[in-house]
């Protein structure tokens, strides 16, 4: 019924014409079983990728050598992956071994989750060889087949457990939740950027407290860089007010607010990005001051006093910092009525002093102490200079 699975049923006709199966697989057939908005979606088939690019004139290599291919149609493009099984797993990440295969249920197998682990034919007749349609309304999530070996083979499978379970508010069944407490220390072998993103979502979905809950209890939290021996300081993170995170900037602001730590240690071993890091910093800065001024307002620009006046909702600080950011009279330095080379023509001497100078009158405008007209700012500046 979604329009994005009627634009690629062709494809899936085409892909049987030629005498494969073709199903859609993954989270858009969970998110539509769900009655969620859906992103992109997965066709998985018994094609192997050269045969998928027999079938269609246009196709792109995006992901051949884990047998997946996009198929252009009507302006879209659309991944088909061959149905493969995966073996290895020495390192408790990523497969040594993907192996295409001609069976679906073999696919379906490997994937994390029964409500994961669904497919469904280009007229609507669904596979479900594990229960995950049961699980589905039961808003259970459940590993496919033992969860202990799952989550040893690929130690990130826990952290998505978590990540769905604050995504789409469900719980985390029994045998699947103890599982999560033996492997918990696997987690050490996966990359930070992974357990990041994975991170980051929990912390923006709907069901955050459950989830931090189980990361914390499993032990998975220990495992996380900045995490070990801060269990009580991130359980505060529950006690906040339950409303969903309006982003991962404000989520961080939280977590190293709660950690009491400095801000850019920690999210640079979590290899978070150089402007989300600064965004963070400021906005604690906000945080953590008694009184917060024009000029620290002005400093910590418009995204951080955002973000920190959105994290404060969340920790019952009021405060006014957007409302005042907005009335400050000038919002950077480019918006003063003087800048260095009008001090040059007026006579004052280039040099060190001259910049001192500069932010001397910057800092008397953003406080209101002087009114931003080039004729104030300049006989103040000229009067300053003579006195030093
Ligand atoms: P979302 O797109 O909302 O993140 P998703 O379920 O589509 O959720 P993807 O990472 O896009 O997650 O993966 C697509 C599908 O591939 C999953 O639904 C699951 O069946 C399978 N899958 C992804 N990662 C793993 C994994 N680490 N182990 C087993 N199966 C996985
Ligand atoms: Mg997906």
């Amino acid at each position: 019924s979604h329009p994005e699975f009627q634009a690629a049923i062709p494809i899936m006709q085409q892909i049987e014409a030629a005498g494969f199966e073709a199903y859609f697989v993954g989270g858009s057939v969970r998110d539509a079983l769900l009655g969620l908005p859906i992103h992109d979606v997965d066709i998985a088939s018994s094609a192997y990728p050269e045969e998928i690019k027999q079938i269609f004139k246009k196709t792109v290599d995006t992901g051949i050598q884990h047998g997946t291919v996009m198929v252009l149609h009507g302006g879209e493009g659309y991944e088909v992956t061959t149905f493969r099984t995966e073996s290895g797993y020495q390192d408790f990440r990523r497969p040594d071994k993907v192996t295409f295969v001609r069976s679906l249920e073999e696919d379906l197998k490997r994937r994390d989750f029964t409500v994961n682990a669904l497919a469904v034919k280009h007229d609507g007749t669904i596979v479900d060889l594990f229960g995950g349609l049961a699980d589905l309304d039961d808003k259970l999530l459940r590993a496919v087949g033992e969860a202990t070996d799952r989550f040893s083979e690929d130690a990130l499978r826990m952290m998505r457990a978590v990540r769905f379970q604050s995504q789409l508010g469900f719980a985390i069944e029994a045998n699947t939740k103890r599982a999560l407490q033996t492997e918990a220390p696997l987690l050490a072998h996966i990359s930070i950027e992974r357990i990041a993103s994975e991170f980051t979502r929990l912390m923006t979905g709907i069901d955050r407290d459950a989830a931090l809950t189980t990361m914390l209890d499993s032990g998975l939290s220990a495992y996380c860089p900045g995490f070990e021996n801060h269990t009580d300081e991130l359980r505060e993170l529950t006690e906040l007010k339950d409303d969903q995170l309006p982003s991962a900037a404000v989520a961080w602001t939280l977590v190293v607010h709660a950690l009491q730590v400095p801000a850019t240690p920690l999210l640079k071993q979590w290899k978070q990005a150089n402007a989300l890091i600064e965004t963070v910093n400021r906005a604690n800065t906000l945080i953590d001051a008694k009184q917060v001024s024009a000029w620290q307002l002005y400093q910590a620009g418009e995204e951080a006093v955002t973000v920190a006046s959105q994290a404060a909702e969340w920790l019952n600080l009021p405060n006014q910092w957007q409302a005042q950011y907005q009335q400050l009279p000038i919002k950077s330095k480019q918006a003063l009525a003087i800048n260095g080379q009008k001090l040059i023509q007026a006579g004052v001497k280039p040099g060190p002093q001259l910049g001192q100078l500069l932010t001397q009158v910057e800092r008397a405008v953003v406080s209101g102490d002087l009114s931003n007209e080039p004729d104030v700012l300049l006989n103040h500046a000229l009067s300053e200079s003579q006195h030093n």
